[in-house]
């Protein structure tokens, strides 16, 4: 269909002389011709675009220039649309210049089951590790976000849909303790597949692990801000995902437990609109607030400066 009105413009454009050629014959030759000349400039222009310069927003289709959505953080400047951002450029918007200090970063993932699948859990790690150029899915360390010592810990959808294993446990329970210890405010932005299965039970016990860090975090009367982003679903939703003090998520961010699909061929019932959306969950008082990622900063900022500002009053009182 694209071909023949091509043709129909082409012969608009050739309106020179039209009444001296015969009509059908020689007419379709041209076309012929002309429809080459097309298609191969078109080639050449695709060719001249090199691949993964530009990436097309999913939600309103537009063609963005990648370097544009880097600048962006990785957001649509015309939609709002939230592509995933790896751990490290997340951290890189967060946090005051050289401020993050990593903790356990050489932390690696054990076989303990000796698990086979398709391929082995051994393998797999070898390649996310050698793709990712991470340990796992999580990385956390002491940082600043504006004059705010805070525990910050940050997942990564890439290394293994940031499924929460051993390690991924490990280390939050690792990064709560110590923001326990230094008085600090923790926050951590989440995403995940949920538990890691090819480590069993060893995954599962992370649920409770984490959540036991966080409950003397809480005695202690320190913040703990939990940051939703696309998706954070199964276990780590069930445990320290939703166990903070607030609860903010990206726009757009697919959050629940189990997904759509399994609910509704559990429950055969027709699921709500916008099911499962941050939005949705903000209606119906699951989340605290949807926070756009170019916003994230200053409102953890903010937030922060009202989560500690009693305990700052209380220690200005005990100095006077
Ligand atoms: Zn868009």
């Amino acid at each position: 269909m694209d071909t023949t009105s091509f043709t129909k413009k082409s012969i608009g454009l050739e309106t020179v002389e039209p009444a001296l050629t015969p009509p059908t014959k020689i007419a379709p030759a041209n076309f012929a011709k002309k429809t080459k000349i097309g298609t191969g400039k078109s080639k050449t222009k695709k060719r001249d675009i090199p691949e993964g310069l530009w990436t097309k927003c999913p939600t309103c289709e537009t063609m963005i220039f990648d370097k544009e959505l880097d600048e962006n953080l990785k957001v649509c400047p015309k939609c709002n649309h939230h592509f995933p951002i790896g751990s490290r450029e997340r951290i890189h918007s967060l946090v005051e210049t050289c401020t993050f200090e990593e903790m356990d970063a050489g932390m690696t993932s054990v076989d303990m089951l000796g698990f086979k699948g398709a391929a082995t859990y051994k393998s797999k790690l070898e390649a996310y590790k050698k793709n990712t150029t991470l340990k796992d899915a999580v990385l956390t360390g002491l940082c600043k976000i504006g004059e705010h010592r805070v525990a910050l810990g940050v997942m990564d959808f890439d290394f293994l849909g940031g499924s929460m294993g051993s390690v991924v446990g490990e280390k939050l329970t690792r990064l709560i303790e110590r923001g326990t210890e230094k008085e600090s405010p923790v926050v951590i932005i989440s995403t995940s597949g949920g538990a890691r299965m090819y480590e069993g039970m060893f995954s599962l016990m992370q649920m409770a692990k984490t959540s036991a860090a966080l409950a003397y975090h809480a005695q202690e009367k320190l913040p703990y801000i939990s940051v939703l982003t696309h998706p954070t679903t199964a276990g780590v939703m069930a445990s320290y995902a939703t166990l903070g003090d607030l609860i903010l998520a990206e726009p757009g961010a697919m959050i629940g437990f189990a997904g759509p699909r399994v609910i509704k061929d559990t429950t055969q019932a027709e699921l709500p609109p916008g099911f499962q959306t941050a939005e949705f969950l903000l209606d119906h008082g699951l989340i605290d607030a949807i926070v756009s990622r170019k916003e994230m900063k200053a409102q953890l900022i903010a937030y922060l400066d009202f989560l500690t500002a009693g305990k700052k009053a209380a220690v200005a009182a005990a100095q006077c």
